[in-house]
């Protein structure tokens, strides 16, 4: 959805966190990891819970992420294989105001989600 402002009050709302969690439930969003080369790839692709685009989000990361917080609707048992990351919205949309340090791309919102701590290997 284009022209739809960048967001700049409230990036890190809750609101996108639930909205993400309906959206993964009807497979809207799709969220997963890779190992390749020694590197964990985590990337998370489908409807952006603010702006609709796709959220064409990539993340490399070398050392397991702390599992200090658990985003919505983990349970205890699963806590162990699942962590939660925080997702940027990285789509190609044009949304007016988004600041120039920014990366160009993105509607300005950040939502937690859950992913399998074991990534697939490639
Ligand atoms: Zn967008
Ligand atoms: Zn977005």
């Amino acid at each position: 959805m284009d022209s739809l402002p960048f967001e700049t009050a409230r990036p890190t709302a809750y609101e996108w966190t639930e909205k993400a969690y309906d959206l993964l439930l009807d497979g809207k969003l799709v969220v997963g990891s890779v190992m390749a080369n020694g590197v964990r790839i985590i990337a998370a692709q489908g409807q952006c819970p603010r702006c609709d685009d796709d959220v064409a989000f990539v993340m490399e990361t070398h050392a397991p992420l702390p599992a200090t917080s658990r985003s919505l609707g983990a349970s205890a048992e699963v806590a162990d294989e699942y962590e939660a990351i925080e997702v940027t919205c990285r789509c190609a949309g044009s949304h007016p105001g988004r600041p120039e340090q920014a990366a160009q791309r993105g509607c300005g919102i950040a939502f937690r989600v859950d992913v399998l701590r074991e990534a697939a290997a490639l």
